[in-house]
């Protein structure tokens, strides 16, 4: 799954982007975005925001 960032709790910090292999977060208007063409979806900048902005959206079954 390609993650989602949720603007409202970004804060523009750009760790995310520092970690993203393919350099696929790119800043706008002081919040991060992720360009789909170039996610390879590893899940890294989820892990490395500090206030949990980037939600990676598992399918149903596994969260049951
Ligand atoms: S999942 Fe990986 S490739 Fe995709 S935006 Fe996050 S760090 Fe970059
Ligand atoms: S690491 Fe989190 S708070 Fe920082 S720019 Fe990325 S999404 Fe925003």
């Amino acid at each position: 799954m390609i993650p989602r960032i949720d603007g409202a709790l970004c804060t523009g910090c750009k760790r995310c982007a520092e970690v993203c292999p393919p350099q696929s977060i790119y800043m706008k208007e002081e919040k991060a975005h992720i360009d789909p063409e170039l996610c390879e979806e590893c899940g890294f900048c989820a892990a490395e925001c500090p206030v949990g902005a980037i939600l990676i959206d598992f399918p149903a079954s596994v969260n049951q």
